[in-house]
């Protein structure tokens, strides 16, 4: 049960039906999944109006749905569904999270950041649960109905709720903050994604900082301090900051990359090892670390947490293709910093005679895209062996390259569908072939076709 309609009344007090300790089971907002006693949600979108739905809803388990006053009124459902008549759905969406978050009240920590927010959120949520009942944002259910709706799903007994953050413009992560109220939050780095809105990595900056106005008076903030641009808020006492220069409360160094993790020590004297790939992994770690502290976590269950971790799939993940190959499938999204980052860890990556990068279009990117792709070259070097660039902004990364390094093959394919045929000489078990691209590129397709 997550509420009692009596409970729901108390938020939404105009009604129509009879009102009983009946209970709540689920809420749905997508009148075609099955969910038992549920509450229905209706969304308005620009091309739909769930509302139209209601029937439907209803057939699927719904017991109750709010509406928008001034709609045509339901049809067809029995005396004892009950209406709950509110002036914005998506409003009282938000509002009813809020009050649940409430009536709950979890430890709740927010993670935001322009890369490595899922990532974060699925550390630290296999580090909470360790002790604690968690709840955790699914996938990347991160916007302004996908916190609302992973709020309104958590059990009654969650002990810890941790959820992701996302954002394309201003005041998105304060009103996510708001409804969320978090007692820690995270802000992973600044990047570049959604700088067509945000103007400059400035604005990212000051639109992550946003989270803070929904932190709790005796909360944290949990930053990425060798983030030049964060370091006005450095000064304040609720602000814990993990990072590779010694300034930082949290210093980690050491960091290996191996091939199936990455090892690091922390300047609190253990030695860590992650499940994944990358120095900027050591980082998201050690905000996990520091929350988990924060939790009271035992270091050993901390350290297990990580050792164990299991993600979601196309973040840097391992596969072998055809004739051995190994590839690397980070094809889920990118921005210029995951772009460089991924990179990097290539060029870290032993026990290869080949490294093959093969980086599609970021988008989203506005008029600076050009620029900003040009940009990922300066991480290319001769540790690459052949670079190639898929699809059309992205041709501005081995334009700049073209010509630097004698022995390196780079070239610019139009054509996803091309990029296997171009691929062939390099399917051995001595070549490693990196995939990064924006989510729009689906360049996990091109993977499929090499196993
Ligand atoms: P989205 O905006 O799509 O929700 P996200 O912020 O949730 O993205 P993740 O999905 O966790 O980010 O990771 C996306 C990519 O960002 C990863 O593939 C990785 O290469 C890179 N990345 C992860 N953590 C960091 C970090 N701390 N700094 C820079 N890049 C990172
Ligand atoms: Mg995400």
């Amino acid at each position: 049960m997550l509420f009692t309609v009596n409970w729901l009344n108390k938020i939404f007090p105009n009604v129509k039906g009879e009102v009983t300790d009946k209970k709540i089971d689920s809420i749905l907002t997508d009148s075609r999944k099955k969910a038992k006693d549920s509450l229905f949600i209706p969304i308005v979108g620009e091309n739909f109006d769930s509302h139209e739905f209601i029937n439907q809803a209803y057939e699927n388990g719904a017991i109750a749905t709010l509406w928008e006053k001034g709609r045509k009124e339901p049809e067809g459902l029995p005396e004892s569904f009950l209406v709950f008549y509110v002036d914005d759905t998506i409003k009282a969406l938000q509002f009813l999270a809020n009050a649940y978050r409430h009536e709950i009240n979890p430890t709740v920590i927010g993670i935001t950041g322009s890369n490595g927010k899922t990532t974060t959120k699925d550390i630290v949520a296999s580090i909470a649960k360790e002790q604690y009942k968690t709840h955790f944002t699914n996938g990347n259910l991160n916007n302004e109905l996908g916190l609302p709706f992973t709020i309104l799903s958590m059990p009654r007994e969650t002990e810890v709720l941790v959820l992701e953050m996302g954002m394309s413009s201003f005041g998105e992560i304060e009103l996510l903050s708001n409804i969320a109220k978090p007692d820690y939050a995270v802000i992973t780095n600044i990047g570049e994604s959604h700088i067509e809105y945000l103007g400059s990595r400035e604005g990212i900056a000051k639109a992550k900082l946003e989270i803070i106005t929904g932190l709790s008076n005796t909360g944290k903030l949990i930053i990425d301090g060798d983030e030049s641009l964060l370091n006005h808020v450095h000064q304040q006492d609720n602000v814990v900051k993990v990072g590779f220069s010694s300034k930082n409360d949290f210093v980690i160094s050491n960091v290996e990359i191996l091939h199936h993790k990455t090892t690091f020590t922390g300047s609190d004297g253990e030695d860590y090892t992650v499940s994944l790939l990358g120095s900027h992994h050591a980082k998201n770690s050690g905000y996990g670390i520091i929350i988990g502290k924060l939790l009271g976590i035992p270091k050993e269950k901390v350290k297990k947490a990580l050792e164990t971790l299991q993600l979601t799939g196309m973040r840097f993940e391992l596969l072998k293709g055809r004739n051995d190959v190994s590839l690397i499938n980070d094809a889920y999204n990118a921005s210029p910093t995951s772009m460089m980052a991924a990179v990097e860890v290539v060029k870290q990556m032993d026990g290869f005679e080949t490294k093959v990068v093969v980086l599609g279009d970021i988008y989203e990117l506005g008029d600076q895209s050009k620029k900003l792709h040009a940009n990922v070259a300066n991480v290319i070097n001769e540790q690459i062996s052949v670079l190639y660039t898929v699809g059309n902004d992205s041709k501005a990364i081995s334009d700049a390259v073209k010509g630097k390094f004698p022995n390196m093959t780079v070239k610019h394919i139009e054509n996803k569908e091309d990029v296997p045929n171009e691929l062939q000489d390099y399917l051995n078990n001595q070549t490693l072939i990196l995939f990064k691209g924006s989510r729009g590129m689906e360049l996990e397709t091109v993977i499929r076709q090499l196993q």
